[in-house]
């Protein structure tokens, strides 16, 4: 089964092609159909299932279509919990990107804040980012969240496991009300429910 069949454009399925991936994996199956309908989603899905391509591709989809108003401004929002895993997603991106005209940006702590404003002024359309740096990235209103149209909360349970639920609640209270959210987690705990509940609105589940 070809990338395409999942509904995913030529350049964006070419890209893909590229890397080397000649069939969808079962997560991307499962997801991309609902992920490019706009649908919220939750997925327990383990690191090594090609979870990153299931939210990458329906974003990359959803971004070459269509412009905001305010054009620099971010468009998809990816939360992950450590600065290894931020780069690794933002990496991704810009590979299956590549045929398109996106700006990626991967943001974390624990490093100069300065090239990270000035690569917000150039304009982000997706942002893949550690929960502490980006709240405080937009508590120096460094950046805005009233053109955000896709949360994704990456190794949930993870980060709940690391402490960051309340910058992620203030995170959140900040979108746009009217977005589409996304939930990875290699495991559904109560807790990562609980978040589902507040963040997740009408979700489909997605279980492998
Ligand atoms: P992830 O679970 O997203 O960390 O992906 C695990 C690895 O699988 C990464 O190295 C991806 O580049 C690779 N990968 C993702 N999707 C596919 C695919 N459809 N076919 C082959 N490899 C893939």
């Amino acid at each position: 089964m070809p990338f395409s069949s999942l509904g995913v454009s030529r350049p964006i399925a070419d890209a893909v092609a590229e890397c080397g991936y000649q069939q969808p994996t079962e997560i991307q199956r499962q997801a991309i159909p609902f992920a490019l309908k706009g649908q919220n989603l939750i997925a327990a899905a383990q690191t090594g299932t090609g979870k990153t391509a299931a939210f990458i591709l329906p974003i990359l989809e959803r971004l070459s279509q269509g412009q905001t108003q305010r054009k620099k401004r971010v468009r998809a929002l990816v939360l992950a919990p450590t600065r290894e895993l931020v780069v690794q997603v933002a990496d991704n991106a810009q590979q299956y990107a590549k045929h398109l005209n996106l700006n990626v940006l991967a943001m974390y702590g624990g490093t100069e804040i300065q090239p990270q404003v000035e690569a917000l002024i150039e304009g982000v359309d997706l942002l893949v980012a550690t929960p502490g740096r980006l709240l405080d990235m937009y508590t120096r209103r460094a950046l805005h969240f009233d053109e955000v149209e896709v949360l994704v909360m990456d190794e949930a349970d993870k980060m709940l496991d690391m402490g960051f639920i309340d910058t992620i609640n203030r995170i959140v209270e900040k979108l746009p009300r009217e977005r589409q959210s996304l939930l990875f987690s290699a495991t559904l705990s109560n807790r990562v429910r609980d978040l589902a509940k507040s963040a997740v609105h009408d979700a489909v589940e997605i279980k492998l």
